[in-house]
């Protein structure tokens, strides 16, 4: 089939919820993509910060084809040995105590808000089930982790369920004016991802663990975006006490998984029989995991971040201050930036012309052009990138 009838296909009979760009990607190695066309792509947004080690990378390869032929599925009715793994790996690294399994961030989101609920329900105290989260956070498109998310056009007309309080990113008054003995819980993004790559102002994240512990209420942070090495650091909570912490995204490296990762304090929150997923921590994407892990471990990947992201936040920052016609600002961290536009520049309208360029950039919010490339991208493909984006910015 050619790329004409592909679209041609999608247009009928792919559901019409995503406003997809027409291109049929094919094929990945790396950081480079390949459409149906043959035309060639340099990628710097990894399937929107998920594809950490690169497309097909031989180690990820190889572990998901063994495990398939091993064993991919058996039902949490049992265990298996990969999520034991998997689950003895991951506390250590983010020093939590327990891991639920699901497969999306929006379900690890899920997980965290009927722990915290069910948490104080089962002390006797279920009239602390007050959610409070951000303008601007996303936390998912399931209707709870919806109820969370701060986006008016997302949630109009679904009937989102109440008992969240959304007030401004960054504004720590306002969190300890909510934070009354109603509140189960807080739930933070280290950075505004799709909210547009903002940052958190220097100390929020360690206020609000304050105020939480403080009034009894229980601190979560969604590290969906921000986790596993992204901002140059393993999680953009890192050093914070947190009660739970929801991953997805870069942790299967492109294979769907997400965990809800708890502390002590909630491990009685949700006893047998009270929550549960088919495919949680099935084999293979525990594998996958896994896999990810030691290779952003044996390529050093979270320092690499670091100082790459340095290179790409100084370079967007010089971007930014040559087209000041077009462009406000860059920000973010690590391996997650966004360059700002200009008032009246709408970051959709940007797009197609970095795609025609060969280059993948997304959006993050109305007004915000989002770098989140792999994590192993090298300098001289990020140099190879950034010149593309800049000349696409000067001609436009
Ligand atoms: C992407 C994202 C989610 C939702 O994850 P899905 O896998 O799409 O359900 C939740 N929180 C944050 C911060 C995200 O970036």
């Amino acid at each position: 089939m050619d790329h004409d009838a592909y679209i041609e296909i999608a247009k009928r009979n792919l559901y019409g919820n995503y406003r997809q760009a027409p291109i049929v990607f094919k094929r990945g190695r790396g950081v480079q993509l390949e459409d149906v066309r043959g035309k060639r792509y340099l990628d710097l947004a990894a399937g929107v910060a998920v594809c950490s080690v690169g497309h097909a990378h031989p180690r990820l390869v190889k572990a998901i084809s063994e495990q398939a032929a091993e064993l991919m599925h058996v039902s949490n009715y049992f265990y298996n040995d990969r999520n034991i793994e998997l689950a003895d790996r991951i506390c250590k690294t983010a020093n939590l105590a327990r891991a639920l399994f699901c497969n999306s961030g929006s379900e690890a989101n899920e997980a965290l808000l009927k722990m915290a609920r069910r948490h104080f329900y089962g002390r006797g105290e279920g009239h602390r089930k007050r959610i409070i989260a951000f303008h601007g956070a996303f936390h998912g498109r399931t209707l709870g982790s919806l109820s969370m998310t701060g986006t008016p056009p997302y949630r109009e007309g679904f009937g989102v369920p109440g008992d969240v309080t959304h007030v401004h990113y960054g504004d720590i008054e306002a969190v300890g004016r909510e934070l009354t003995d109603d509140v189960a819980a807080v739930i933070v993004e280290p950075i505004l991802g799709e909210g547009g790559v903002l940052p958190a102002p220097e100390g929020f994240l360690k206020r609000i663990r304050e105020l939480t512990r403080e009034r009894g209420a229980l601190m979560l942070v969604d590290e969906v975006q921000t986790g596993v090495g992204r901002l140059g650091k393993w999680f953009g909570s890192e050093g914070i006490d947190v009660d739970a912490m929801s991953l997805a995204k870069g942790l299967g490296g492109g294979f769907p998984i997400g965990v809800a990762l708890a502390a002590d304090t909630l491990i009685e929150a949700l006893p047998p029989g009270t929550h549960g997923t088919t495919y949680g921590g099935n084999p293979l994407a525990s594998r996958a995991a896994l896999e990810v892990l030691s290779i952003i471990e044996d390529e050093n990947l979270v320092a690499h971040a670091s100082e790459l992201g340095r290179f790409l936040g100084d370079s967007l920052d010089a971007i930014a201050k040559e087209f000041p016609d077009k462009l406000v600002a860059a920000r973010g961290q690590g391996l997650l930036r966004g360059l700002i536009l200009a008032e009246g520049q709408v970051a959709r309208d940007w797009l197609p012309r970095f795609f025609e360029a060969g280059v993948l950039i997304i959006a993050a919010g109305a007004s915000t052009l989002r770098f989140c490339p792999p994590l192993v991208i090298d300098k001289s493909e990020l140099e190879r990138g950034l010149s593309i984006v800049r000349d696409v910015i000067r001609r436009n």
